[in-house]
């Protein structure tokens, strides 16, 4: 009897996910159900997104496992209906691909000051040389899969990095630190910061007045992680001081960030629509087929969220 799959998520795309998500599971040796309108009481799998219009979980009474398309899920971790393993996006090579650029990237053109010579209106000949990579201790907030990765890609270029999290890690190449301890070291070697954390109750505001304070005087700061990382009216003060010099955003509390938010028209911000990364998909629909390849012939699933952790 075929596996029935529910596709709920509908601002991802069925059209995009269609054709990759019946190749994996073929992959997968899986004989599939596969649609967007499937009566609940029939559905075993859903692939879902948190703006998915399926909120109440319950109709789905044979349910086995919720798999998401996104890696952050904070918007349905607290779903009081969603009582089977949920599964958050990860091994999409394409996505972690797509969040090493966009960090390495801007990374880069902070190091190297690209914007005094792309803009330089009176002509100024600003013969100052950037220093080296192994002269710019770079540090990043969350040594999960995307932080680890783009910590890896620095490390090649020479950045000298500090990751945190909340567990002990080793990762060679990377300093990794812990705890209270471990934050306070990590901000006051950053010359460069990148936050890469999910957003949980006890991530929100990680970088606030005190702890911006402790970053070296004119850091820089990237957010490709989520918006409530961030005290949004404390780093508009830090960046006013110049204690930061200059904050490259992705993700803010409220998306897409209002027209008149101060963080449009400020010269030391930069604000991207939250483009870091996306899910790809065909990367993302051969993970998925492979976690649920792993649930029907039991192995234990993989990346399932730790709901009281919130991630
Ligand atoms: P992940 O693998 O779950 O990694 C999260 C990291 O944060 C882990 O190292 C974790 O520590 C650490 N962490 C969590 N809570 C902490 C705490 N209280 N104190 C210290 N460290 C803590 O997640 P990921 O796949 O790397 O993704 C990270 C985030 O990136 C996602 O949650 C999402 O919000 C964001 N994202 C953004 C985009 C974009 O386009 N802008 C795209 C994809 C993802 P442990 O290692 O000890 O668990």
């Amino acid at each position: 009897m075929p596996l029935t799959i529910l596709f709920a998520a509908s601002g991802e795309g069925w059209a995009r996910y269609e054709a990759p998500l019946r190749a994996a599971f073929a992959e997968e040796g899986l004989d599939v159900t596969l649609g967007t309108d499937l009566a609940p009481e029939s559905v075993d799998y859903i692939i879902y997104a948190p703006n998915s219009e399926v909120q109440d979980f319950r109709p789905y009474t044979r349910l086995k496992a919720v798999l998401n398309l996104w890696a952050g899920v904070e918007d349905a971790v607290d779903n009081p209906t969603l009582t089977v393993p949920f599964a958050r996006m990860v091994d999409d090579e394409g996505l972690t691909q797509g969040m090493v650029e966009w960090v390495t990237g801007h990374t880069l053109r902070h190091h190297l000051g690209m914007d005094a010579h792309i803009v330089n209106p009176d002509h100024e000949w600003r013969h100052v040389a950037p220093p080296v990579s192994a002269d710019r201790p770079v540090g990043i907030l969350g040594l999960g899969e995307l932080g680890t990765a783009c910590g890896l890609a620095l490390t090649r270029l020479g950045f000298p990095v500090t990751g945190w999290s909340r567990s002990e890690k080793t990762v060679d190449g990377i300093t990794c630190l812990n705890g209270r301890d471990g934050l306070h070291e990590t901000l006051s070697n950053a010359q460069i910061l990148i936050l890469l954390l999910p957003d949980t109750p006890v991530t929100q505001n990680t970088l606030n007045a005190e702890t911006l304070a402790m970053l070296p005087y004119g850091a820089f700061i990237l957010n490709p992680g989520r918006g409530p990382l961030i005290d949004d009216d404390a780093l508009l003060a830090a960046l006013d001081s110049g204690q930061i010099a200059h904050a490259t955003l992705d993700v803010f509390r409220t998306e897409p960030l209002p027209r008149d938010h101060p963080y449009w028209d400020h010269p030391q911000v930069t604000v991207t629509p939250h483009i870091a990364s996306e899910t790809r998909p065909p990367s993302a629909a051969r993970a998925i087929a492979r976690n649920i390849r792993r649930n029907e012939t039991g192995e234990p699933m993989l990346h399932l969220v730790d709901r009281d952790a919130g991630y």
